[in-house]
């Protein structure tokens, strides 16, 4: 193994509560990585030697982001939908349902090339973790298929079969429901780690989401639950009673909803990129961290109403729109996302951490709302290999 010691760090953002400030920063700092992890931090002048070593110019280091939201397997694009919203029209054509015929009549390796090219493109703009979903098959077979192409690219693997239910159950979604709790399982789990429902109007209701994630549940994965995103539902109490690792949107909460997240370990993920790209009322982020809620900022990545990559695109909008400072934002783009995904090894920087990093071509992490829109990633390093 090789080591490196990155050095003349200006602001290194550990996310180690025993260091000052939300963000752990470390001043005039350095790291030292070994292999695939993070080895030492501390200050640049009592560094130890390492075989390599990178001058940070200056920059902010931070932990690579953990998008804990996404769902990149998915032929197609909804271009003329976006356009028509975006015009004031009203558009009829099928929304998800037109991604899931495109995904479909999709061959593997399309389909993968795809999921490779989103990987790569967060990868570009510092994000080293990402969750990928299901969702756009919603036959057995094309569900599994989804889950195995995306476990080619990362462990986070959610089955989402209960995205919508399939226009063949248009007239029977209990049929649905049976099938998403049975054959559809069976064949998926193997490839999952997690178990999501979209639980909504339209959707998926209380019952029915119970049912897909206890079934779930039951089948070693863990939930996690698209939640109140349109309207208020049961989706958060459901989530918190089933200890889902997380409830994704949060954007029409009651009172009770939000003591119910922040009275659990059950962490709220906002998803500001599908406000953004529908013209919807942002979540509330101040008044769920005000109660004491563990956020995440994530980019619901999906090509019809969240075709964003950019976690620095999130942070910016949770800034400007949501009520965040900078750095709760960026807590909630890194720390807040490994715990969305439960996971210690990521979203901080400290001895024992992946060495996934992200060196800013700024000086400060607050950079990233205050140049909004501007590509602030100067190198990348994803389990310790230098991959921008
Ligand atoms: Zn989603």
């Amino acid at each position: 193994m090789t080591s490196t010691l990155i050095t003349n760090i200006g602001t290194l953002v550990t996310n180690d509560p025993s260091c000052p400030g939300l963000l752990g920063l470390v001043e005039d700092a350095a790291v030292v990585l070994d292999g695939s992890v993070v080895t030492w931090t501390g200050r640049a002048a009592d560094a130890p030697a390492a075989d390599q070593r990178v001058d940070a110019g200056g920059r902010a280091l931070l932990p690579g982001f953990v998008d804990s939201h996404a769902h990149l397997v998915f032929a197609g694009d909804r271009t003329a939908e976006f356009n028509a919203r975006m015009s004031g029209q009203s558009y009829s054509a099928g929304g998800i349902r037109t991604t899931v015929a495109a995904t479909r009549a999709a061959t593997d390796a399309e389909l993968d090339a795809n999921v490779a090219r989103f990987v790569g493109e967060a990868l570009r703009q510092g994000t080293t973790t990402v969750e990928c979903k299901s969702g756009y098959g919603l036959t057995v077979a094309d569900e599994a298929r989804a889950l195995r192409i995306a476990a080619a690219h990362t462990a986070e693997t959610t089955y989402l079969g209960a995205h919508v239910v399939a226009p063949e159950f248009a007239d029977d979604p209990a049929g649905y429901v049976d099938l998403v709790t049975g054959e559809m399982l069976d064949a998926c789990a193997p490839h999952a780690r997690w178990v999501d429902v979209f639980c909504e109007q339209g959707a998926f209701d209380g019952d029915q989401a119970r049912a897909v994630l206890t079934a779930g549940i039951e089948r070693g994965l863990t939930p996690r639950v698209h939640a109140n995103q349109l309207s208020h539902g049961p989706g958060v109490q459901l989530a918190v009673e089933l200890g889902a690792a997380s409830a994704d949107h949060c954007t029409h909460l009651t009172d009770a909803d939000v003591a119910a997240l922040a009275g659990s370990a059950t962490v709220a993920t906002l998803l500001p990129g599908a406000e953004f790209s529908t013209r919807a009322p942002y979540p509330d982020a101040r008044r769920l961290l005000d109660a004491g809620a563990t956020v995440a900022l994530s980019t619901d990545c999906n090509p019809g109403s969240s075709f964003t990559s950019s976690m620095a695109f999130c942070i910016a909008v949770a800034v400007r729109e949501m009520g965040m400072t900078p750095d709760e934002a960026v807590h909630a783009a890194t720390a807040g996302g490994a715990r969305a995904l439960r996971r210690t090894d990521v979203g901080h920087i400290s001895p024992g951490a992946r060495a996934d990093l992200l060196l800013l071509d700024a000086p400060s992490p607050v950079h990233l709302a205050y140049r909004p829109g501007v590509p602030l990633t100067a190198a990348v390093w994803r389990a310790g290999v230098r991959e921008v």
